[in-house]
């Protein structure tokens, strides 16, 4: 039997974040307001209007176009794309055709600790259009979203896993949130997907004669399934003989379930043509240096950067740099701490801190847990000041409280009892109350002295040193130690 591997391209559409649209100064920033409130003649479509550039979002398109390694076209303009749909309202939609911003770019992802580059052939700037409501018997429009710049990301069909699919999804979106262009939230529609997947026989080469595209993907999550869904679908078409037809597929729900939408056109259906009402733009070097010297330090840099510098593990710098600000915050942390200590601090970061913050919805930033203190937690832990548990204790304080690790264990008392002494007394004290214990240990049930451990961990609160006290309890026994 033939075993048949999948050949995939990916469009990303993220919608820019700028203060106003893409050709008109209505507010970019339409989600969840009033159904066409944020519009004007322009982006309404109506006869006349005319557009204007929004310098800010070419900006980040070039932004994104360099941070994805493209090359820029120096020369670029507006072309119309012509079809026909009720939410835009002008025949057209204002986008790039043969001189896109960036091209011949690629994206770096990792997959297990083994790097692949995804070749992008081009980054564009086009305007979003509006949105069409379907209701039980009829269609309602909101032009809110007509005009919002929307920065378009197409792939070549380098992918072969799904894997490979949502890990670049997940490292385009980090980029665009790193380089500050887009929120990329999913939920708002400002990161939508389109995919172009087909098979061929494993080892074959070239790419297939046939083509499938799913539109209007909103999730990673329903991206995922789709690919699984297609891959699934074509291939029992394939074992029979039968070459999947060329085709758009649309979203039958959120399963992934894909079903036949129409035939799919060629770019020369859509009559693509130079916006006469745009002029077309110049793209100096000036202009490029300085959009470069504003790019920082990209999420792929930035893990490279952790592993070598604080030799922290791979999934717990990827946690910890999903976001700038994440990664910003626990750099104010570890900054001239020695790798010991970093690597602690990632995991009390990604560990009990995650979960503070988790559980109370807060930012990193917005904690009032100080950077600091967690190194400050890690080095009251390490010297045997205070217990693992104890330390889980005073983190807790700590994130609530804004107070620093040290001043809560001198205020609340919780320095560790190492002192023999000190720890006799209770010994003597868990020893009388579990009587049935000490019998079972005197048969020679000798694992149960962590039972008695446990007890006298309970009776100081987790300040006692595990060590010691189980020290002490063999010696009031009697036991070897
Ligand atoms: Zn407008």
């Amino acid at each position: 039997m033939n075993m048949f591997v999948p050949v995939i391209g990916l469009e990303v559409h993220l919608q820019s974040k700028t203060e106003s649209k893409m050709f008109c100064p209505c507010p970019a920033d339409y989600f969840g307001k009033e159904p066409n409130t944020q519009t004007c003649p322009t982006c309404l479509g109506l006869p006349g209007a005319l557009p204007s550039i929004n310098a800010k979002a070419i900006d980040h398109c070039i932004k994104l176009a360099l941070a994805l390694h493209c090359k820029i076209n120096k020369e670029t303009k507006f072309d119309r794309k012509n079809y026909f749909y009720p939410d835009l309202p002008k025949g057209y939609q204002i986008s790039q055709y043969d001189q896109p911003i960036g091209y011949e770019g690629f994206v770096e992802i990792d997959i297990d600790g083994d790097s692949r580059r995804i070749r992008v052939t081009r980054v564009h700037q086009e305007e979003d259009t509006g949105k069409s409501i379907h209701e039980a018997d009829h269609t309602l429009l909101d032009f809110n979203k007509s005009g919002v710049p929307l920065i378009e990301v197409v792939s070549e069909p380098d992918f072969e896993t799904v894997e490979e699919v949502i890990e670049y999804s997940k490292e385009l979106r980090r980029i665009v949130r790193y380089l500050g262009i887009s929120n990329a939230d999913m939920e708002k529609g400002q990161m939508r997907f389109e995919l172009n997947i087909s098979l061929k026989e494993a080892g074959s080469k070239g790419l297939p004669d046939y083509k499938v595209e799913v539109k209007n993907i909103g999730s990673i999550s329903v991206l995922e399934k789709v690919i699984n869904f297609e891959i699934e679908r074509q291939t029992v078409l394939l074992k029979k003989g039968k070459k999947p037809v060329q085709e758009t597929r649309g979203l039958k729900d959120m399963s992934g379930e894909t079903v036949s939408q129409r035939f799919k056109e060629g770019s020369s259906d859509y009559r693509y043509f130079p916006e006469p009402d745009l002029p077309p733009i110049e793209i100096d070097d000036g202009w490029i240096e300085r959009i470069s010297e504003e790019i920082p330090e990209l999420p792929g840099d930035k893990r490279k950067r952790f592993e070598k510098q604080y030799g922290i593990e791979r999934d717990v710098i990827r946690t910890i740099t999903v976001s700038r600000a994440r990664a910003d915050w626990f750099e104010k942390a570890v900054k001239g701490e020695s790798k010991e200590v970093a690597i602690e601090v990632g995991n009390w970061f990604i560990g009990d801190f995650m979960k503070l913050l988790n559980n109370s919805k807060l930012k990193t930033q917005s904690s009032k847990l100080k950077p600091k203190y967690l190194v400050e937690l890690t080095e009251l832990h390490k010297s045997g000041k205070i217990s693992g548990t104890v330390a889980k204790q005073v983190l807790e304080e700590s994130f609530k409280t804004g107070k620093s690790p040290k001043e809560i264990v001198v205020e609340k008392g919780l320095e560790q009892v190492s002192d023999t002494g000190e720890l006799e007394k209770v010994v003597q004290k868990v020893l009388k109350a579990n009587p049935e214990v000490v019998a079972e240990i005197k048969a020679g049930k000798e694992p149960a002295v962590q039972f008695l451990v446990g007890q006298v961990m309970r009776e100081t609160r987790g300040k006692a040193n595990p060590k010691v006290a189980e020290k002490v309890i063999r010696n009031e026994l009697k036991l070897k130690s």
